[in-house]
């Protein structure tokens, strides 16, 4: 019988993560994301690092974790589902299911850490142990004009990356002449497009019949994340394989989604699932299905890259062509590992725990920045 190691407190840290470009998609265009690095402290010395995103502002991400903090001191790591359903069925979050997902993430995504250290093993080995060596990742097209565009790809492609992703949804002329061009320049490597929302069902057909040429592997929530039969109205007309994000979050929505057979795949982070093991309970839904899962990535560090990387390695109905965030940004606040993906995959991280060393100057620097306002 092992002793338990109890939680002693929360080290909360607002970031602002600065994009090293300006990010462009759907008519929006964001300079960097808000995210609260979540420190569990324990009382074997212990200490998990997660990460939970703060869209926004980081002070109710702060606000709402330190509500809960009461619920979690002198409890053990170990108690990992009871612990969230206990935060997330307290008061303020009865009615914000969805926030309390994106708070609660960061501090689950900490206790795997925990776990996995005390055990000496990586996180996937907990979470039921690796069903591949590697994970692939998708090569993310960054630039605002076609010709910046094409430069980028080009340059993703030659580093190995099997699956490309643009943003679309920027308008219907500069949507067709990206697409056409980015296709041109990555050969015949996979293409999808992501127009984040910004179709109506009516015009997310007509984009999709003038894109379908351009060998498409899937559009991304082509309509409002409010509505499953939306998506399900644009899948049965076109084409193109269809895969919902924003309109998937919780496990019941993978369910509704299935159900209703509106989507050929499903992205998914555990931010929007409520953490690495919500996030499994969803994929397990989905593969119950028939539908594949891809890892999602909002404006994380690599620290959430990290942790969502095991997930990938252990899951068993995973896509290629996954998301990660961190080499968007300026700089990253992990040193070590390097995630670099090497011709688009990244290995098994060793751990223990998620396995990532921070650069605690970059933590300082990323911190100094939200505190000045960066993020407003
Ligand atoms: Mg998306």
């Amino acid at each position: 019988m092992t002793a338990d190691v109890r939680i002693t407190g929360l080290r909360l840290t607002p970031l602002f993560l600065a994009f090293k470009q300006p990010y462009h998609w759907a008519g929006r265009v964001d300079h960097g994301s808000a995210v609260v690095l979540v420190e569990v402290e324990t009382d074997a010395g212990i200490t998990g690092t997660g990460e939970s995103t703060a869209s926004l502002a980081a002070e109710g991400t702060v606000a709402a974790l330190r509500a809960v903090e009461p619920l979690f001191v002198g409890q053990p790591v170990h108690d990992v589902t009871r612990l969230c359903h206990e935060a997330r069925h307290l008061g303020s979050f009865n009615h914000t299911p969805w926030h309390a997902d994106f708070v609660l993430a960061g501090f689950e995504m900490a206790l795997w850490d925990i776990i996995g250290k005390a055990a000496g093993q990586p996180v996937h080995r907990l979470l039921g142990g690796a069903v591949r060596d590697e994970v692939d990742y998708f090569g993310f097209v960054q630039g605002d004009t076609t010709e910046e565009l094409v430069e980028d790809a080009r340059g993703l492609a030659a580093a190995g990356y099997g699956v490309i992703y643009l943003k679309v949804g920027r308008g219907d002329a500069a949507d067709v002449a990206n697409t056409a061009a980015v296709r041109e320049a990555i050969g015949g490597r996979r293409l999808r497009l992501d127009p984040n929302c910004a179709w109506s069902v009516p015009d997310a057909i007509r984009m999709i019949h003038r894109l379908e040429p351009f060998d498409i592997d899937w559009v991304e929530q082509p309509t409002t994340l409010l509505s499953v039969s939306a998506m399900r109205q644009v899948r049965e007309a076109v084409n193109v394989p269809i895969a919902a994000d924003q309109a998937v979050f919780t496990p019941a929505d993978v369910y509704d989604i299935c159900r209703q057979r509106a989507a050929d795949a499903i992205v998914l982070s555990p931010h929007e699932a409520g953490g690495l093991l919500a996030f499994g309970r969803a994929a397990a839904i989905a593969e119950a299905a028939g539908v594949p899962v891809c890892l999602h990535g909002q404006g994380v560090s690599g620290l959430t890259d990290a942790a969502q990387h095991h997930l990938g390695l252990c899951t068993a109905n995973l896509t290629e062509g996954n998301q990660i965030m961190h080499q968007l940004l300026r700089e990253d606040i992990v040193a070590t590992p390097d995630l670099t993906p090497v011709d688009g995959k990244i290995g098994a991280i060793a751990g223990p725990g998620i396995g990532v060393e921070l650069d605690r100057d970059a933590v300082a620097r990323a911190a100094e920045r939200y505190a000045k306002g960066a993020a407003s």
